[in-house]
């Protein structure tokens, strides 16, 4: 765990979340700061600090990022209509929370901006 980051804390259950899915290795809750009607936020519970960090022989971890943001879609009720998936990494990509995170986004319509 990385003593200053936010989200190991909510791992850690030091910072409470809205949590919506959770196993050994990834825990998914609703964002503080909500864009869309649905916006999850799914992470693995180890702390990588973002996709520039992985590894070779992560792959499957990150399989696993989407297929449990493929079945929280679903919970949500949003897959029919579709949705968006954003990883954001480091500064020029947006990214505020140093902790690997995939963001579920959806339940309206999306603009074509990016990000
Ligand atoms: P980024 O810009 O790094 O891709 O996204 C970080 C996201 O984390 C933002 O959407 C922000 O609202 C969310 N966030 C930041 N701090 C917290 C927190 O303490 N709890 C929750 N649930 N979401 C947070
Ligand atoms: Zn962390």
């Amino acid at each position: 765990m990385a003593e200053e980051c936010i989200l190991c804390r909510i791992v850690a259950g030091e910072v409470h979340s809205d949590i919506v899915y959770q196993d050994e290795d990834f825990l998914a809750f609703r964002d503080i700061s909500p864009q869309a009607p649905t916006h999850l936020l799914i992470i693995p519970k180890i702390h990588i600090t973002s996709s520039a960090e992985l590894i070779e022989g992560q792959q499957e971890l990150v399989g696993r990022l989407i297929m449990i943001a493929r079945n929280l879609a679903e919970k949500e009720e949003i897959a029919k209509r579709g949705y968006r998936l954003v990883m954001n990494c480091g500064p020029d990509g947006g990214q505020a929370v140093p902790h690997l995170h995939l963001h579920l986004i959806g339940g309206m319509r999306l603009d074509d901006r990016l990000g």
